[in-house]
């Protein structure tokens, strides 16, 4: 049942290589999920050879708008899996000052998936989380 909801268009997968993504980026954001744009909280992740693991804040070019750079907040996530919607609140991210993308560190998108696959093990429908560190 794992994100057997979860359908990408080929056009989806192929903007994604061609922002930059490698075939492990591409994987792992299949396997994540991404928020659609447009909805509030959408996840999104970022270039991840951009994220230096490690370090609290990194301030990068938004790959989005390629105007904006990122600054640390925090944000709410919501992620759609196998018919369970899980949004997870206070989730921190690099957010993009120009159009508001905001993208997860490796250590926060793995919590965010754990978080996600634990409430799709307990069937829950609508699950609102409080992400912790
Ligand atoms: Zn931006």
């Amino acid at each position: 049942m794992r994100c057997a909801s979860i359908s990408f268009s080929k056009h989806a997968v192929q903007r994604l290589f061609s922002r930059g993504f490698s075939t492990a980026d591409v994987a792992l954001i299949l396997k994540i999920g991404r928020g659609h744009r447009g909805i509030p909280g959408g996840l999104s992740l970022p270039k991840l050879s951009s994220v230096r693991v490690g370090r609290t804040e990194f301030n990068m070019n938004c790959v989005i708008c390629k105007h904006g750079t990122t600054a640390r907040g925090k944000t709410t996530g919501t992620l759609e899996r196998g018919g369970t919607v899980v949004i997870i609140k206070d989730v921190p991210a690099e957010i993009c000052s120009d159009c508001g993308e905001y993208y997860l560190d490796e250590p926060a998108n793995a919590k965010v998936l754990t978080m996600s696959e634990e409430a799709v093990l307990h069937h829950a429908e609508v699950e609102v989380r409080k992400y912790a560190a």
